[in-house]
């Protein structure tokens, strides 16, 4: 019997803030263990907490990105359970009064889009982070305690695995275009919980479990995959499949149940008594709307309609806002190096951009982050992308080019002389070199003219062998057929 998982999820997004929510200590990740601490994210006895505005003012920015509704009055809530990362003994959160309810994602995958509905969007604070290790005691650091915390509630939407890694993946870009949060998942910036179920034909959907703790798009795979195998072959073996929270270790790979206690939900949820609502005046929504930029959707469909670009080189340029911004830098500067219009230029740029360029940063283990941010200008790289479309360079004298570019300020031009990497287009200079290729290579030269076309490209490679690469290849293509022919009559 074939049936259809229904797949939604709890995205938490840690907002970039310089201070924290509630309290005036810095936002940051990592550094020495419980360093960044107050009475008020540690819970003391007559801390009072005293909301950061700019939390407020980044929920609105990504409730607008989504299209959800800002609501003109919130709250906060306490949220009791005990842990020993949560010192208070409650987490505020909002509960019934969100920030944004509604909205909804559309998501492009493979030729096709679909699109996932938001409940609501909320703000919380997080909670500190205990280090469990084996057979000694564990450790807490509170610096977490009080990080500004944005969660997203989807709708059960997603119908497949593979439409649930796409949606963590455009929602990561959505909020990282919009510069909510760094996204950064391996520092747990961005965190999903999933809810999992499976429906039969009658498509009522069967009791969904959640598995919590999901850092990674990796993770989000495997986790989805074993849960829907796992109450696949609890139905297949007629049984029912029960309520149960499971809790992801991201470094084993594997889900297992909560003890009952931590899963118990009675969280006693009630207003938080120290905080007032939050009003938020339509005007101050409408002056935030300015601040959600051109959104990764939007980026694609302009770099494919306006530059030409395929659909793949599309969403690989789409994936970062920085790289969207730096291609659209390079073919503004292309324009002054002489290589016709912005629009013929995008598919040489997104070449470039896309092959030698990730090439050479993952051969140098660099980001393209770092690459782009400082080494290399956009509208560096946008000249050497002209030099060699206008054919002062070969392909291989071009990619030579580029790692020196990265390495110096000198001007492109120099560096080509002193390089010696200009294109040899030279007849006559091609003329002696290509005879002195034939000679040394009868036997190919023989076949050739027996009718081996392959050779053709044999001999061409030798040329630019002989040559280090900076021959026309088009101009010895040529004096090779019309070497072979020569002799032929
Ligand atoms: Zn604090």
């Amino acid at each position: 019997m074939t049936r259809t998982p229904v797949i939604g999820f709890e995205v938490h997004a840690q907002l970039a803030t310089r201070s924290k929510i509630f309290c005036a200590c810095a936002n940051g990740v990592g550094g020495e263990p419980n360093s960044r601490v107050c009475p008020v994210c540690l819970g003391l006895p007559g801390a009072l907490p005293v909301l950061n505005e700019r939390v407020v003012e980044l929920g609105i920015v990504a409730a607008l990105a989504v299209d959800a509704t800002v609501a003109g009055r919130s709250s906060f809530a306490r949220k009791s359970y005990f842990y020993p990362d949560l010192p208070k003994g409650y987490q505020i959160t909002q509960d019934t009064r969100p920030l944004a309810t509604g909205g909804g994602l559309a998501v492009e995958t493979g030729g096709r889009t679909f699109r996932v509905g938001f409940r609501q969007l909320h703000i919380e604070e997080d909670a500190g982070k205990t280090a469990h290790r084996p057979g000694r005691p564990s450790l807490v650091d509170m610096n977490r305690c009080g990080v500004p915390l944005l969660e997203i509630v989807t709708q059960p939407d997603l119908t497949s695995v593979d439409d649930a890694v796409a949606f963590a993946e455009e929602i990561r870009r959505v909020l990282v275009y919009c510069g909510v949060t760094s996204g950064r998942m391996h520092e747990g910036s961005l965190r999903f919980d999933t809810n999992v179920s499976l429906a039969g034909e009658d498509r009522a959907p069967g009791t969904p479990c959640e598995i919590k703790n999901l850092n990674s798009f990796r993770s989000i795979r495997r986790a989805l995959e074993r849960e829907v195998e796992r109450q696949n072959s609890v139905l297949d073996g007629g049984g029912r499949v029960t309520h149960q929270t499971l809790l992801w270790d991201e470094r084993a790979g594997v889900a297992s149940p909560m003890r009952s206690k931590e899963e118990a939900s009675d969280y006693r949820y009630f207003r938080e008594p120290d905080l007032p609502d939050v009003i938020i005046p339509a005007e101050k929504v409408e002056e935030l709307r300015a601040n959600v930029p051109e959104l990764p959707g939007a980026a694609r469909a302009r770099l494919r309609d306006r530059y030409g670009l395929s659909e793949d080189i599309s969403s690989v340029i789409a994936d970062e806002r920085y790289e969207v911004e730096y291609f659209g830098e390079m073919v503004r500067a292309i324009g002054s190096f002489d290589l016709g219009d912005a629009e013929a230029a995008g598919p040489a740029c997104a070449k470039w951009f896309v092959g030698p360029l990730r090439g050479l940063a993952h051969e140098r283990g660099l980001s393209m982050d770092d690459l782009l941010g400082s080494r290399l200008p956009a509208a560096r790289l946008a000249e050497l992308v002209a030099l060699r479309a206008s054919g002062g360079l070969t392909e291989t004298a071009a990619k030579t080019l580029l790692g020196h570019a990265i390495d110096s300020d000198e001007p492109l031009a120099d560096l080509v002389r002193r390089l010696d990497l200009a294109q040899l287009s030279d007849e006559a200079e091609l003329a002696t070199i290509v005879a002195s290729v034939l000679e040394a290579n009868p036997g190919e030269l023989a076949r050739l003219r027996r009718g081996e076309r392959k050779l053709v490209r044999f001999l061409v490679g030798q040329v630019m062998a002989e040559t280090g690469g900076r021959a026309d290849p088009r101009i010895v293509g040529e004096l090779i057929e019309a070497a072979a022919k020569r002799e032929d009559s």
